[in-house]
């Protein structure tokens, strides 16, 4: 069985705050505010995983208000979601991810922003794919105010081979 899923996020920016993008810091005057370490496409990429797996949404898993995820590492809770999908039985087949912001580019960072969320999410970097977007100058990211993240993923039910059942069942 295959389940697709969709996230989406938006964060300001501001100066004083570190530019992350899945996981991977970007060189910039102006970082995302956040009451977590603010990386916006983590969170959208989070949205996503969860979404297909039927498992709710960042919100209730990583609330924004808890004190225990001030500043939060997103890429660390990327971690924790998957593990949830995983338990659940799903693995991720691929991945893709839209970035729209004025500055910095992207492309310099393509490739690292790939690498790094496809070693959080177990599958080779061929499987994961970021683009990025500028607005055209329209609205508020056009004016550079605020970043946004697209994320559309697929996953697959992992089956059961009878070898894996047998040995569950012995150690139940
Ligand atoms: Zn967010």
């Amino acid at each position: 069985m295959m389940r697709v899923g969709l996230g989406w996020d938006v964060h300001r920016l501001v100066a004083g705050r570190p530019f992350l993008l899945g996981g991977v810091a970007l060189e910039s005057e102006r970082g995302e505010r956040g009451h977590s370490d603010g990386d916006v496409l983590s969170h959208a990429v989070i949205d996503a995983l969860l979404g297909a797996a039927g498992l709710g949404d960042i919100g209730e898993h990583f609330p924004p208000g808890d004190p225990a995820f001030k500043d939060a590492d997103s890429l660390a809770l990327l971690g924790a979601a998957f593990a949830l999908v995983n338990r659940a039985g799903w693995r991720l087949v691929n991945l893709d991810c839209v970035v729209v912001c004025e500055e910095p580019k992207l492309l310099p960072y393509r490739e690292k922003i790939r690498a790094s969320l496809a070693k959080t999410l177990n599958v080779p970097p061929a499987e994961v794919s970021v683009k990025g977007k500028t607005a055209e100058g329209l609205g508020d990211v056009g004016a550079g105010a605020a970043v946004e993240a697209l994320a559309i993923c697929l996953l697959e039910k992992i089956e059961k081979t009878e070898k894996t059942e047998k040995k569950e069942k012995k150690e139940q």
